[in-house]
């Protein structure tokens, strides 16, 4: 569903994806871990075309949806604005309020509901993240990239999220997350790939190993 053939970015003399390459299998979950500054963001952002590479190309023939780290719901709007606008975006002729009913249901399904008429600064960092995930679904997206999505929660929040992103897997979306907790990753990922000073060290099935944490650790 994704392919990654030679991926390559620099900011200025920073090498920040040397020759990255990658091939992810349909309804799967690809975990990308790895050290702060090496390279999990610059590669979500690239797949979602948000960078431009310098050199090598990424096919990706699905929708992808991104979900950013620090949400960018859009402050002004309501909950429900916020899901209903999406999809009109750079789509004029759709009008928000044939999203109002889709809306519901999404905010029903993450479990948010009654927050829908709220706005951003009246919600906590776990129901914004609802939002946001609800928010990208909107555009029924196949491949959803998450970057970071439990920074910031509190444990039984991150027990949350998996719930949440496995509810949404088993709604056969496949998904790459950001994320420097490993053990959030070991348990939802079906492969975790380590990313270091912007090359892919390590690319493991933590299901079929003893200790994946252990052996993730090994490469920081
Ligand atoms: P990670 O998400 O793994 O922490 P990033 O992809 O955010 O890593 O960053 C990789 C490196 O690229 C870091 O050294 C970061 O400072 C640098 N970087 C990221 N975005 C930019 C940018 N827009 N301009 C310059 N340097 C950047
Ligand atoms: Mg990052």
């Amino acid at each position: 569903m994704l392919s990654i053939h030679n991926a390559s970015k620099h900011f200025g003399t920073h090498a920040v994806l040397k020759n990255i390459n990658l091939q992810m299998n349909t309804n799967s979950i690809i975990g990308l871990a790895g050290p702060s500054g090496g390279g999990k963001s610059t590669l979500l952002r690239s797949i979602q075309q948000l960078e431009v590479l310098d050199s090598g190309d990424i096919t990706c023939p699905e929708k992808t949806g991104f979900m950013f780290q620090d949400f960018q719901l859009f402050p002004h709007m309501t909950v429900l604005s916020n899901l209903s606008y999406a999809p009109t975006v750079g789509n004029k002729a759709i009008d928000p309020m044939l999203h109002q009913k889709r809306s519901l249901d999404l905010l029903e399904i993450l479990g948010i509901k009654e927050k829908a008429d709220y706005f951003p600064h009246q919600l906590s960092g776990g129901q914004k993240q609802r939002v946001a995930l609800a928010r990208c679904l909107m555009m029924q997206p196949k491949l959803l990239l998450c970057d970071e999505p439990t920074s910031g929660l509190d444990i039984s929040s991150i027990r949350d999220v998996i719930g949440l992103l496995n509810n949404i897997h088993a709604m056969g979306v496949s998904m790459i997350i950001a994320s420097h907790d490993l053990n959030f990753l070991t348990e939802l990922a079906d492969r975790i790939l380590l990313l270091k000073d912007g090359l892919i060290l390590a690319d493991i099935e933590p299901k079929k190993l003893i200790n994946p944490i252990k052996n993730l650790q090994s490469y920081y």
